[in-house]
């Protein structure tokens, strides 16, 4: 396929890199200038969509896929696929597709999990939404750029899914962080409370797979010194827009208002910048009950 990519960043360098790897014409753009081996340096992004089949974009909010949607819709032939991989509010998802459709074109919001590494290694997993016939032709750079997709229904919804999910992820770090903390001030080993939690009704992906606690457990960032990873500022994003699609959803979330707060205080008014979003623990366990 020839492929527009527009977002070279972080995530989008190593995903555009398997496309090109994986036999795909790609041609990039990124106003930071970057350029990529094996990818074709286009000088704007118009330039990068013109004659695409597909326009990939992993952009960092969605005030900037707005702006260049607004610059690359009227640039794509009609029946080409706009495919936003970027995790932005699901309001900005929702207009960039409709602005797509009327222009002809076929929309599909695909925010991922992986991270850097899953971008490296092809491994991501996609929650998608848009239409059928763009999610089957999204399919087989699905599959080169991840190992799973999951279609989540219309526009929108795989930002919905992807909010959910670290709604959840938030939330039960911050907790599980806490518990260890009890546990430390009752004098309950941390080695025993993750044999019996992680083999308990307390378990779950925080605990049992990235367990914030070094030395126990499977490898995580906390066995190296809480470098992420996944950072706590990039949790703090996906936070914040569940928060925003709460209230304009009107939906009562109030540990998910809770863990924005908290990463919200870590971030921009402690050390958390720059941190794994597991380093609440030592965060936690420095202070006392009335924090
Ligand atoms: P990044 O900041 O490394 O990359 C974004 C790139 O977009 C930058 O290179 C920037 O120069 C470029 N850019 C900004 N404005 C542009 C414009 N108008 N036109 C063209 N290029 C422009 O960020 P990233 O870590 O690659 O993340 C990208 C998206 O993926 C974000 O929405 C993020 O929330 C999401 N995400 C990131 C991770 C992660 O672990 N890094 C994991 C899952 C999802």
């Amino acid at each position: 396929m020839n492929i527009g990519f527009i977002g070279l960043g972080n995530m989008g360098g190593p995903m555009a890199t398997n496309l090109a790897k994986g036999g795909h014409n790609v041609t990039g753009f990124d106003t930071a200038g970057v350029t990529i081996e094996g990818v074709s340096n286009a000088s704007s992004a118009a330039e990068a969509a013109t004659d695409q089949d597909v326009v990939i974009t992993m952009l960092p909010n969605g005030k900037i896929l707005r702006a260049v949607a607004d610059q690359v819709v009227p640039a794509m032939k009609a029946g080409a696929v706009l495919l936003d991989c970027s995790t932005v509010d699901v309001e900005s998802a929702r207009d960039v597709a409709t602005q797509a459709a009327a222009a002809g074109l076929l929309a599909l919001d695909a925010p991922v999990s992986g991270g850097i590494g899953g971008a490296t290694a092809g491994t991501l997993t996609f929650m998608v939404g848009g239409d059928d016939a763009g999610f089957k032709i999204a399919s087989e750079l699905f599959d080169i750029m991840g190992q799973k997709a999951v279609h989540c229904g219309p526009s929108g919804n795989g930002q919905a899914a992807k909010i959910c999910n670290n709604m959840i992820l938030g939330a039960t770090m911050i907790v599980t962080c806490e518990a260890f903390a009890l546990a430390d001030k009752l004098g309950l080993d941390r080695q025993a409370m993750f044999d019996v939690v992680s083999t308990s009704s307390g378990y779950s992906w925080s605990m049992n797979a990235y367990c914030p606690a070094p030395g126990i457990g499977p490898q995580s960032p906390a066995d190296n010194e809480y470098q992420p990873g996944f950072a706590a500022e990039l949790m703090l994003k996906d936070l914040r827009l569940a928060q925003q699609a709460a209230v304009a959803a009107d939906a009562d979330t109030p540990l998910g208002q809770a863990a924005a707060e908290l990463y919200a205080q870590f971030v921009e008014q402690e050390d958390g910048l720059g941190q794994d979003f597991s380093a609440m623990l030592p965060r936690l366990a420095a202070r006392g009950h009335k924090g």
